[in-house]
């Protein structure tokens, strides 16, 4: 995919979706598509994935994620599916342990642990930044950004993960960590802050993740939701996550909602949602 000698800029400029890019340059040359260094590669071996274990078995085969061995032609994955991970990550001390061991016996590459943080965060917090990265491996999310704001590009598109229920073949799963409520007016104390800073960093997850994989082949045209597939996630990624980060964003990138479709259980966008909905909580017709 993109290698460390060139800049997520480099890729999109050699592919047909350059235009895209540029078109969205010249209307805000401040907003760029991104650089290398805005996420944290968790799935190449140019990033901390080099430590990255098979742990899933599949049939005959063993799997450094969770998902088919099978890979899915890039020019299959036509949509992107919203999540939020409904849990907080955390580590642990046995977690933790391997990368303190790793940063004292100096087996990071400086570039890496610098890029961890190690200068400004000392060793004990960078090894818990990368324990917390690691964990992600097991998680099934494409791309997913953390509370503390870091972005992880976490499975490479053409992995066929299961993240999303009939989603999974065509769709890229993208996904916010955090407790976060359905529907706004059912927020309780318990849940996670939908404030600025939330926002913003699931916007530059959405775009780097749409960036990144229109540039690795992908025709992106449309986003859906894990709730339009599965009965028992019908408040995923939620209305702060749809409204405030999806939303806004279709016109800048280019993706459409198929606002009636539901499969398997699962129920349409609600007007709860989205003012463009064309289905209530429930899934009847508004
Ligand atoms: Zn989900």
């Amino acid at each position: 995919m993109v290698s460390s000698e060139e800049s997520v800029l480099d890729v999109l400029m050699r592919h047909p979706v350059a235009e895209w890019v540029r078109r969205r340059l010249e209307a805000d040359p401040a907003a760029g598509p991104g650089d290398r260094d805005e996420y944290f590669d968790n799935c190449t071996d140019d990033g901390i994935a080099r430590w990255r274990e098979d742990f899933f078995t599949r049939g005959a085969r063993r799997l450094p994620f969770k998902g088919r061995a099978e890979p899915v032609p890039i020019e299959e994955k036509t949509h992107v599916c919203m999540h939020n991970t409904a849990a907080r990550f955390g580590t642990a001390r046995y977690q933790r342990r391997p990368w303190e061991r790793r940063l004292d016996a100096g087996e990071l590459p400086a570039e890496l642990a610098a890029r961890y943080g190690l200068a400004e965060l000392g060793r004990d917090a960078t090894a818990a930044r990368l324990a917390l990265h690691a964990r992600f491996w097991t998680v099934a999310y494409h791309w997913v950004v953390l509370r503390n704001g870091d972005v992880l590009y976490n499975n490479e598109p053409t992995r066929y993960t299961f993240h999303g229920n009939g989603a999974n073949a065509a769709a890229i799963g993208v996904s916010m960590e955090g407790m976060l409520p359905a529907r706004e007016r059912d927020r309780r104390a318990s849940h996670d802050a939908a404030d600025e800073a939330f926002v913003a960093r699931g916007q530059r997850l959405l775009r780097l993740a749409v960036a990144t994989t229109r540039a690795a082949g992908a025709p992106l045209t449309h986003i859906t939701a894990h709730r339009c597939f599965s009965p028992d996630r019908r408040g995923d990624p939620g209305e702060a996550a749809w409204r405030q980060v999806v939303v806004p964003l279709l016109d800048e990138l280019g993706l459409e909602v198929d606002y009636g479709f539901a499969e398997a259980g699962g129920r349409p966008i609600p007007t709860d949602w989205d003012d463009s909905a064309t289905h209530d909580w429930a899934g009847r017709e508004a």
